[in-house]
């Protein structure tokens, strides 16, 4: 499928904190799709799992992350939903860029279909996804045509991990771009969640999906 040019990007998430990964991923799809704009949305409240920071400090986080960025801007999103979100938005067929985890349970989001029709798919590849899993869960979609993956540089880190190591007083080192780190490290953030993988979250509703559903 050929890349769409001059179009406007989306990519949501928890932010909890923004990472390597998360960076990647976002430089990758305005280069992939030729985005005019990236618009990085910040979930205050996922529907789907806790958070251990509040909203204005992800906030921050990913101004920090994602600011340098050419044609990112950085905003808080008060939907959970991202077929809300999408409505709000009300732009003209944009991209929504995800990674490939999440894609594998896009079909269970709240009305897919709906996001398929507000937006097409950007779905990035991440290590341990398997792709003819992705090809599947792409086939059993009415619009497949609105999906396209893109290939990212394989950087494992996630969020939870970073929690986790953050509780534990281990290097995030080479995890996190380097404001986030400073920041986090000033502000003391993280150096109290539980060493499950993240705990002492602010609110647990898991509902459904992983980031913004
Ligand atoms: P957690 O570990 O808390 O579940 P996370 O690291 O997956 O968090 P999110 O904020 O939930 O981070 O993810 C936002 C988006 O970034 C999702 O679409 C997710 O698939 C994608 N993403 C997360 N980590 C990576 C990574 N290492 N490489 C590429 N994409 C990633």
């Amino acid at each position: 499928m050929a890349a769409v040019t001059g179009a406007t990007g989306v990519f949501g998430g928890a932010f909890d904190p923004p990472h390597v990964g998360h960076v990647e991923l976002a430089r990758r799809g305005i280069e992939h799709f030729r985005l005019d704009r990236l618009l990085v949305l910040v979930v205050a409240h996922p529907g789907h799992k806790g958070v251990a920071t509040p909203p204005e400090i992800r906030l921050r986080l990913a101004e920090l992350a994602f600011g340098r960025l050419e044609g990112a801007e950085v905003a808080l999103d008060t939907h959970a939903r991202t077929v809300d979100s999408l409505l709000a938005l009300g732009l003209d067929d944009p991209i929504f860029l995800i990674g490939a985890d999440e894609f594998a349970s896009f079909p269970t989001w709240t009305a897919p279909e709906r996001v398929l029709e507000l937006a097409r798919l950007g779905v990035a590849t991440r290590p341990g996804v398997d792709t003819a899993r992705l090809e599947a869960v792409r086939a059993t979609l009415a619009r497949p045509e609105r999906v396209e993956f893109f290939a990212i540089e394989p950087l494992p880190v996630s969020s939870s991990d970073i929690r986790a190591r953050l509780g534990r007083g281990l290097s995030v080192d080479g995890l996190l771009p380097p404001a986030v780190g400073a920041e986090i490290a000033r502000h003391g953030l993280y150096a109290h969640v539980d060493r499950a993988g993240g705990g002492g979250m602010l609110g647990d509703d898991r509902t459904e999906g992983t980031t913004q559903t």
